[in-house]
């Protein structure tokens, strides 16, 4: 017998990198529900890392719906939409959704990332061209990937650079071996609606301006919008009045909504060609009951709650407000996602580290999520926190940053 050498052997020694330059994610483990309060790893913390902006990952409405749907429909679903996966509920869902968005259709998906890698490839492919911002969500850029599509990057939220960029691909046409001029099918300008790490907003307007002077669609991820921005929290388009001017948007059911779950809403061409296409859809399958009752419970409670949102913001500007105060910088925040943002990564997973020994959790983000040298500690408040939570994460918040030499005193 020779002995066998171990051929994922390698896999260690990317792993020790990885701890090596602090780049490790540990997995925390939480032993209750998700909410403002949550035992982690053991500890009992004030929780601002999570999605959850409504708190209806545990509102009693949402567990009630997703009760009654495992006792009339069952556990689980049983086959792809496709197939026999299809239930009223799901049907529910999407009709709601549409109504919600105010567009003509919807149609679900597992999760916002399936969304995102099921939709791109379909509408977009070899002879046409995705312009997209630099700092949109990875699950845009993998549907990017599959998709073939070429594409070009426009910095961040440059409205004057992805005009220009429109007007040479217009100008020039295809660049494809064998195709050189020939015009592009679609050109697709794609953005998150609120970057996730940042917490700024897409200059919508602009961008929609730009891209209906050269006949370009828009596509728009609003995953961390749906809930917070627009009327009841319609999201982006809303919130800036573009009804009828965005293509095609996509939204997550896995943060505000409080469940699980992505959707694309457009036009009943674009839900159908879907159908027929969208690789997630098409072979995998269809969320449980329960998740699809939650989801229709959720959308309900955004218009018939919307003293939630009220408190959401409210929460907001309090936390933004008294971190700024301190000395903190919050950066360029328009949302309820406030970086706290350190710089160094060792620093800011020691910040993070203390503030949980204090009994709060702010994640770190460290490279290469984030620039190596814009490493934070990422909080989210939500409509659940109430004072107290926020005076003593703010009362952490400032022993730690005077204690690591962050902020003066
Ligand atoms: C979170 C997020 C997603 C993924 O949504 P899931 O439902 O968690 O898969 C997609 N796009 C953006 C912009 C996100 O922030």
């Amino acid at each position: 017998m020779t002995t066998r050498t171990d051929p994922l052997a390698f896999l260690d020694l990317e792993l020790e990198e990885l701890r090596s330059r602090n780049l490790y994610r540990p997995l925390r483990v939480m032993s209750s529900e998700q909410g403002p309060e949550i035992d982690l790893d053991g500890r009992h913390v004030v929780n601002l890392s999570s999605n959850d902006y409504l708190g209806l990952t545990h509102h009693p409405r949402m567990k009630e719906a997703a009760l009654r749907a495992v006792r009339e429909f069952g556990a689980g679903s049983g086959a792809v939409r496709t197939i026999v996966g299809t239930m009223s509920l799901h049907e529910e869902l999407e009709a709601e959704l549409a109504r919600f968005k105010e567009t003509p259709a919807v149609l679900t998906f597992q999760s916002g990332f399936t969304a995102n890698t099921g939709v791109i490839p379909v509408v977009a492919g070899e002879a046409d061209l995705i312009v997209s911002d630099a700092l949109n969500h990875a699950s845009i850029i993998d549907g990017m990937r599959l998709s073939r599509a070429p594409r070009v990057i426009y910095p961040h939220k440059d409205v004057a650079a992805l005009r220009e960029l429109l007007r040479e691909a217009r100008e020039k046409g295809r660049q494809d071996a064998g195709h050189e001029g020939e015009p592009y099918r679609l050109i697709l300008v794609v953005t998150d609606g609120v970057f996730s790490m940042d917490g700024d907003i897409a200059p919508l307007p602009g961008i929609v301006e730009a891209a209906e002077a050269y006949d370009a669609a828009v596509f728009v991820d609003d995953a961390h919008a749906s809930g917070v921005l627009g009327r009841n929290g319609r999201g982006s388009v809303d919130h800036f009045r573009l009804h009828g001017r965005v293509a095609i948007q996509v939204g997550t059911l896995s943060k505000a909504v409080g469940a699980l779950g992505g959707y694309v809403a457009g036009s009943r061409a674009l839900r159908e060609i879907l159908i027929q296409r969208a690789r997630p859809f098409l072979f995998s399958t269809s969320h449980p009951p329960a998740v699809a009752a939650a989801c229709l419970e959720a959308i309900r409670i955004f218009q018939e709650e919307p003293e939630l949102i009220e408190r959401l913001w409210t929460n907001t500007r309090r936390f933004k407000g008294e971190l700024t105060r301190l000395g903190f910088d919050t950066g360029v925040s328009e949302t309820p996602i406030t970086p706290v943002i350190l710089g160094d990564s060792g620093l800011t997973i020691r910040f993070s580290d203390r503030l949980f020994e204090e009994g709060i959790f702010g994640t770190s983000v460290v490279y290469p999520t984030v620039a190596l040298d814009k490493a934070r500690i990422r909080t989210i408040v939500s409509a659940a926190h109430t004072d107290a939570h926020l005076d003593a994460a703010l009362a952490a918040f400032d022993r730690v940053g005077r204690e690591l030499g962050v902020i003066a005193g």
